[in-house]
């Protein structure tokens, strides 16, 4: 039986690749931080025999010590190193906290392969974000990074761990270069989720109105469930490389809000523009832009070429953005009851 170690195991991705690989067969252990509650994030929501076969070990990635013990007590086939300060508008708020984790703990996790299991592959889990402001759209894996947020900075140094540890040491080390992708399990600060539970509660008929910042700010945004398959066949390829995933298309957070409401069975009509743009459903405001939301840079114009990961691994996305939007509305309806 193969064994897998997913660093981050409780976030969205962590979620959807244990599922994937305990489908295939794998053997899987996960790393989640402690917390109080020993909650196990996304993971709390998978049926308890698929949550009990998960081998969890208790930790943080910053800690090297830990991670050189869990490698050397698990000796995996595959390393998924997940763990991560995710969330791009933090980052610039705390800087040092997201360097730590994303800088120091990547370090930690390649440095446990190179140092204790050789043999292990790496994945690592680069993102678009590294693009920034590109001039040319589509992006492709030779597309120069421009990186506009300390996670940004942060991935990028992430990504070139990586690479350097393939080429200096020739461990087998990749790079994913993933586009944004949600989920009905998405942590509820991104845009995605906070629009889909704020449409299932008003459903519901909570009268609160949804403050958001950027409308026109535009994303590739993909469904995580397709992503970590493509992850998965990265690992299965036959060398270490760097490949990037995406759908292709871009869409506007205006849409997406469109779309959640169209999948609660409401329209919203827009009145004013810029900051006093507001969207209405019949008659009452439901949509404000609030300046609190915006960020003090934008990435924008990040649109996806995977061309390399459909030729050499046969990937490509198969939920459309509105199955996407959909999918996450129903699911966020169907948890608050109604
Ligand atoms: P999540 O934020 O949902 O999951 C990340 C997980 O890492 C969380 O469970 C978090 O735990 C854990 N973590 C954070 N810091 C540490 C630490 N110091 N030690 C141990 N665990 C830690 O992210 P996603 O699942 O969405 O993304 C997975 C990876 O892919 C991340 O690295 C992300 O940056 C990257 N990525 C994601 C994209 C997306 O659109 N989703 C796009 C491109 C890249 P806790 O709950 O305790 O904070
Ligand atoms: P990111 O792409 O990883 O930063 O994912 P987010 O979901 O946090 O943000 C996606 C885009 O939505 C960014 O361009 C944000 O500026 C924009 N956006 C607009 N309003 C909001 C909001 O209220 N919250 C968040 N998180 N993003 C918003």
């Amino acid at each position: 039986m193969k064994k897998a170690l997913i660093t981050g195991i409780a976030g969205q991705d962590g979620y959807f690749l244990s599922q994937l690989l305990l489908g295939k067969g794998y053997e899987v252990i996960g790393i989640v931080r402690r917390n109080r509650d020993m909650r196990l994030g996304a993971l709390d929501r998978l049926p308890k025999e698929l949550r009990d076969s998960i081998d969890i070990k208790h930790g943080d990635v910053t800690d090297s010590q830990f991670m050189n013990g869990v490698v050397k007590s698990s000796e995996p086939e595959e390393v998924y190193h997940l763990a991560a300060q995710s969330y791009v508008g933090y980052s610039f708020h705390n800087p040092q906290a997201t360097f730590e984790t994303n800088i120091m703990g990547t370090l930690n996790a390649v440095n446990a392969v190179r140092d204790i299991s050789p043999e292990s592959k790496f994945y690592f889990a680069a993102t678009s974000e590294l693009f920034g402001t590109p001039e040319n759209a589509p992006q492709d894996e030779h597309t120069q990074f421009m990186p506009r947020s300390p996670y940004a900075i942060s991935k990028l140094a992430g990504y070139w761990l990586t690479k350097n540890y393939r080429e200096a040491y020739k461990i087998f080390a990749t790079n994913g270069i993933l586009f944004n992708h949600e989920s009905e399990v998405r942590g509820p600060e991104f845009v995605t989720r906070k629009i889909s539970l704020a449409v299932a509660r008003m459903h519901q008929g909570s009268k609160e109105v949804l403050e958001l910042g950027n409308l026109n700010s535009r994303k590739d945004w993909g469904y995580a469930k397709d992503y970590v398959e493509g992850m998965w066949l990265m690992m299965q390829h036959k060398e270490p490389d760097d490949f990037i995933l995406g759908t292709g298309k871009l869409h506007t957070v205006r849409d997406f809000v469109e779309g959640a409401f169209a999948a609660a069975g409401m329209d919203v009509e827009w009145k004013g523009d810029g900051m006093n743009e507001k969207g209405f459903h019949n008659g009452r405001e439901v949509v404000r832009v609030n300046q609190k939301f915006f960020r003090p840079l934008e990435a924008d114009n990040m649109l996806a070429n995977y061309d390399k990961a459909k030729h050499a691994l046969g990937w490509k996305p198969k939920t459309t953005f509105s199955e996407l939007v959909k999918l996450m509305v129903e699911s966020d309806i169907e948890k608050s009851g109604h």
